[in-house]
This record gives structure tokens, sequence and C-alpha cells, in this order.
């Protein structure tokens, strides 16, 4: 049934991308990180999403230097705030 496996690959997508941030922060029980991991490894879209993420996550506690140029000052506000939670 390919519309029932479409549907579940869109509640994994919206379910991971909105519990992307918690799996950076290592807020997610062992279940919920391998729920993350399973749908990144077959979804390109949340895979970009998470390397962005933890590159600037990354860049932001190894440097802590001003925001790289282009990103939009809320977001980074954002980043930091979690980082440092
Ligand atoms: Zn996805």
């Amino acid at each position: 049934m390919k519309r029932i496996g479409r549907w579940r690959m869109t509640r994994e997508h919206r379910w991971t991308a909105g519990h992307i941030h918690d799996y950076l922060d290592d807020d997610l029980a062992p279940d919920e990180r391998g729920r993350v991991e399973r749908h990144v490894g077959v979804c390109p879209e949340c895979r970009r999403a998470l390397v962005g993420l933890q590159r600037v996550l990354q860049g932001l506690m190894a440097l802590r230097s001003p925001a790289p140029a282009g990103l939009a000052p809320g977001i980074v506000r954002r980043l930091r705030s979690e980082a440092t939670r």
C-alpha cells in the first residue's frame, strides 16, 4: 500500500522536523533518538537540516565567534540560548 507508506513518511518527517533541536540538545529518549536517526537515514531533506544545524551549533560552541554572515539574528539567538541551556 503505497499511500500508507507515504502518509507514514510524512508523519515521520513532521515528527523529525519538530524534534531535531531536541535531538541536537540530547534531550530525547534513546528510542526517540533512534527514530530521528532512522528517518534522517531515509530523508535527504531532514539529513540536510540536521547536518546544517549541527555545523552551526558546533561553530557557535567552538568559537563563540560573531554570527556567520547571512544567518538571521533570530536563528542565532535561538541556537545560542539552546546551546547554553
Ligand atoms: Zn524528513
